[in-house]
């Protein structure tokens, strides 16, 4: 791990889908006020919500953006791939660790690029078929070998 240097928080980001402006703005811009994610941030592009819905989540304490700005479609792709590689560690076939790099590994993704946060919708495609695949040849693999 690299040291990261200190600099000052740097509050926008540029829109990939208009060009706008995206500033960070509490949670609730987006959530309404009954949001239960009062004390988050998120950074919120300027054309939000008439032309353009994409935001993406702050870290809390610093305030850093937690990947790329997503619209509709691409968080909730990121949402399915996150959910279809958790399944692989939650039900035990890998650790958590080993699931990540397991990934890292089949989608050729350097370290610092293997964050679903950052996943444009392609990447969320490849990571959904690779972890359907492994549940399938695990299935598979398991049918052939005995019940104990
Ligand atoms: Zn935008």
């Amino acid at each position: 791990m690299k040291k990261r240097k200190k600099k000052p928080v740097q509050t926008t980001l540029r829109c990939p889908y208009c060009g706008r402006t995206a500033r960070l703005r509490p949670a609730a811009y987006v959530y309404g006020d009954d949001t239960l994610d009062a004390d988050s941030f998120l950074y919120v592009c300027d054309g939000y919500p008439d032309s353009c819905d994409a935001y993406v989540g702050a870290h809390k304490k610093s305030l850093l953006p937690k990947g790329t700005l997503a619209d509709s479609e691409l968080r909730h792709k990121r949402i399915l791939a996150h959910r279809a590689l958790d399944a692989l560690w939650k039900q035990g076939y890998m650790t958590r660790h080993s699931t990540y790099i397991w990934l890292q590994t089949r989608l050729c993704l350097r370290e610092k690029d293997m964050h679903i946060g950052m996943f444009s919708d392609y990447y969320c495609g490849q990571t959904i078929r690779e972890c359907e695949e492994f549940m399938k040849w695990h299935k598979e693999s398991r049918k052939g070998g005995k019940c104990a």
